[in-house]
């Protein structure tokens, strides 16, 4: 799996870490407001197993709404910029979004940590995962082997099966950018710290609650559709000296 990803150029890596914050700006809200709600809901209602468990109809409704929602909109000046770095650079994005705006602006590499809302997967086997566009899911929809279907969503508590292969490729970098997460959430958060200590950082946050406490990070205090562009040309740039 990893050969995938590093072994078709000798360009240099770029492993950029994105979180809600990146699609914001496309007009889907963040994770977190300032109530701590997503959406009016408390996380732990709608995004846990055992929320699943106690109440399915009001899960699967829950993400049928963010599914039409993300479908709705369309990628921005800092997913398309992105997709530009690619001319120079081996860029692999590492996101916790669930959303495909990074794919529908046109990167060629994802890895999505916390899964796709528009896939649904077995109940029965992690393994049976289907493409459902913007389907809605909805009790009684089964997979092949008869199971209840739910949202392709890693959920709070569950294990996050692409951290080993995240962390792998983060060792490699040549630059890591941070663009639109606050750092809070684990293991998604630790990755900065995979990289080797002389690779240097870049985040672009215009709220960041606290800069990781490495000597090599620059902060770009602004928002990810004026700030992810401003970097890709700084390094584009540098790459060119
Ligand atoms: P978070 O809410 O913890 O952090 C979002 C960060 O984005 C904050 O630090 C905020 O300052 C920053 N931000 C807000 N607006 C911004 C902008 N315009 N430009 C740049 N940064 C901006 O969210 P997280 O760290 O991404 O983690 C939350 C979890 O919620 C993830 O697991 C993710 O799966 C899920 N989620 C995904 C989506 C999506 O797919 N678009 C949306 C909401 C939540």
């Amino acid at each position: 799996m990893l050969e995938n990803y590093l072994a078709k150029t000798n360009k240099p890596l770029v492993v950029v870490l994105t979180g809600s914050g990146i699609s914001a700006e496309s007009g889907i809200p963040t994770f977190r407001d300032k109530d701590g709600l997503w959406e009016g809901y408390d996380p732990r209602e709608v995004a846990t197993p055992e929320a699943f468990e106690a109440n399915p109809e009001l899960v699967l409704r829950f993400y049928n709404e963010r599914r039409h929602a993300a479908n709705a909109v369309e990628p921005n000046a800092a997913h398309k910029a992105l997709v530009e770095l690619e001319e120079q650079y081996n860029v692999i994005i590492v996101t916790q979004n669930v959303d495909n705006l990074h794919e529908r602006a046109g990167s060629g590499q994802v890895i999505h940590l916390h899964g796709e809302i528009n896939k649904a997967r077995s109940t029965a086997d992690p393994n049976l995962i289907y493409d459902i566009g913007d389907q809605a899911i909805n009790i009684g929809d089964q997979c092949d082997k008869g199971s209840q279907l739910r949202p392709h969503i890693v959920w709070f508590g569950e294990p996050v099966p692409m951290i080993p292969l995240a962390e792998e490729i983060t060792r490699r970098a040549d630059h890591v950018l941070v663009v639109g997460t606050s750092l809070l959430v684990y293991p998604a958060a630790g990755l900065i710290h995979a990289a080797p200590a002389d690779t240097p950082r870049y985040v672009v946050n215009p709220e960041m609650p606290e800069l990781p406490r490495q000597s090599n990070v620059r902060l770009y205090e602004e928002k990810a559709t004026t700030g992810v562009p401003k970097l890709v040309q700084s390094l584009k740039n540098g790459a060119q000296a």
